[in-house]
């Protein structure tokens, strides 16, 4: 069989959760046996999202190779339950770069280098790449922003010559689009999408199915008429009501006969039917928890929810784990001090310093620590999370005022978090962090230990600083223990405070690994523990 491409535009609105169709389509298939990869192709300039703020585009999500992707690669992971790599997120940037460091080379000489065919014929190699290495029986292609934008058409133009170029049978497009609801008409629109989809035919695209989201289910009547106008055959109209969970997206696409039709799109027959026993499972101890806790996320990027997407995520694997409902409440680290910090975190039964990067909002994460570490509520620090935890032992334990990490102070006296060896020649700021997954090796008789229940590790990495180990021995005969640690290098990797319920910090991102089936372990422990305080246990 010749490996089949699907791609996913969207329409009309931006956020509809092309990701997560793709990724629902994806899942859908994978359980009927057949091997699946999903990549996202972005329309900006940036050659990966690793340089952008948050507050542009959500969380940077890191795979086992260190690509600094798209946060729709971890939806990816997630539902699939494999890994992505760098290969699987393709920006507009990377694409130019390719071609001008070729044109550089020469390899175009006497040539006008131009967006058809040279900048089209990148995005189709791309595009083909991961189908090209044999592995994958379907590669399903997100293509990011929405039909219209400006920025796209190089890359609905690729897809339109693929579509000339291959058998009808090896590729597919879906178009994800919103049928808005007008409350005062008490009718459900029809028109964005018709426009929508008028202009991806303009770009020489045609849709082979519609996928619309909506608040109210679709008419029979409704989806004809889409049909119609959109020029797709009359039942390759279906709907992606909104979801209580986007775990339950893959289940309403199978109610919509989505792996049906692409499947026979495709022309692939007898494949088994899905077994979707485990999702159903995971889904029923998320709907049916047994007890609650409160959970404070604080961080600074907490105006938006997609800037802490994969800690969310890994929350409801450890909630539906426990069969508890964990309510994560955002708290902006700039609006903590120390005359209002109980009155922030009263109720709270555990605390969850997040990642990040600069000064801002420090001074609130170091005043959360201290009242967690005082008070006894559980806490987990998570990589500026952790070295902001050394930084407040180091203050208020060792007693040393001035202790800093030198990401905010370069002259500390007492740079208990710096900068790594290598780091201090790098002066280019893309893609140059510690990146990507490291083995930590787990000191026995700890509580990280206790957590994964192994000695060896690997997590996912994203840090420029680290503790500074010539403090490991006074931070340890004052009480916060380094239990895990890069056996190549010795940086430390986990701290916790034995004395404490549970004291937990970490210098990798235990979130980018969590899985429906495979909740995070520290994450799942730190419930439990949370649950603990709420008195629950
Ligand atoms: N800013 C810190 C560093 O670069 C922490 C990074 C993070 O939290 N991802 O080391």
């Amino acid at each position: 069989m010749n490996t089949k491409y699907v791609f996913v535009t969207g329409g009309v609105a931006s956020s509809l959760g092309k990701g997560i169709i793709a990724a629902s389509l994806a899942k859908l298939l994978q359980a009927r046996g057949l091997k699946v990869t999903i990549q996202k192709f972005d329309p900006y300039i940036n050659i990966d999202p690793g340089t952008l703020n948050p507050y542009e585009h959500g969380e940077c999500y890191v795979t086992e190779d260190g690509a600094e992707t798209d946060l729709d690669l971890g939806h990816y992971e997630r539902f699939l339950g494999v890994y992505t790599s760098k290969a699987n997120n393709v920006t507009t940037g990377k694409i130019y770069n390719t071609v001008i460091t070729k044109e550089r080379e020469g390899a175009y000489l006497g040539k006008t280098v131009q967006i058809v065919p040279h900048i089209t014929d990148e995005i189709k190699r791309r595009m083909l790449l991961l189908g090209k290495t044999g592995k994958f029986d379907v590669v399903i292609t997100e293509v990011g922003g929405t039909v219209g934008d400006m920025e796209s058409h190089p890359f609905l133009e690729a897809i339109r010559q693929l579509q000339w170029e291959m058998p009808d049978e090896d590729l597919l497009c879906i178009h994800l689009t919103l049928i808005p609801y007008l409350s005062a008409a008490k009718e459900l629109k029809t028109k964005p999408t018709q426009h929508s989809v008028q202009m991806l035919q303009q770009s020489g695209v045609h849709p082979d199915i519609i996928v619309c989201r909506t608040e109210h289910a679709l008419t029979p009547e409704l989806r004809r008429k889409i049909a119609l106008f959109c020029n797709v055959r009359p039942g390759h109209v279906i709907q992606a009501l909104d979801a209580p969970s986007i775990y339950q997206v893959p289940l309403s696409m199978e109610d919509e006969r989505l792996d049906v039709m692409v499947l026979e799109h495709f022309r692939i027959e007898g494949l088994p039917e899905p077994d979707f026993a485990r999702l159903k499972d995971f889904l029923f101890r998320i709907a049916n928890p047994l007890r609650s806790v409160n959970i404070a996320l604080v961080g600074k990027y907490v105006e938006l929810q997609d800037a802490y997407k994969s800690i969310q995520e890994s929350f409801i694997h450890a909630g539906a784990a426990n069969r508890c409902d964990v309510k994560v409440h955002c708290i902006h680290s700039e609006q903590i001090d120390d005359g209002n910090v109980a009155e922030k975190l009263n109720g709270m039964d555990g605390v969850l310093v997040a990642p990040g990067f600069g000064e801002r909002g420090l001074k609130g994460k170091i005043i959360a620590i201290r009242y967690a570490r005082e008070h006894g509520i559980p806490f987990f620090g998570i990589c500026l999370g952790m070295q902001m935890a050394v930084v407040e032992f180091a203050r208020d334990v060792l007693g040393i005022p001035e202790a800093d990490t030198t990401e905010v102070s370069p002259n500390t006296p007492a740079p208990v978090i710096d900068l790594m060896e290598d780091q201090k020649s790098t002066t280019i700021k893309g893609g140059t962090m510690r990146l990507g997954a490291y083995v930590c090796r787990i000191v026995p008789d700890t509580l990280a230990h206790r957590i994964y229940g192994t000695e060896t590790i690997s997590e996912r990495h994203r840090h420029r600083y680290e503790l500074n180990n010539s403090y490991i021995t006074r931070m340890e005969a004052a009480g916060m223990k380094v239990s895990g640690f890069n056996p190549d290098t010795g940086l430390v990797e986990i701290v916790e405070i034995p004395s404490h319920p549970f004291f937990i910090a970490v210098q990798f991102h235990p979130e980018f690994k969590s899985t429906p089936e495979r909740p995070q372990p520290i994450f799942v422990e730190f419930v439990k523990a949370a649950m603990a305080c709420h008195g629950d246990e």
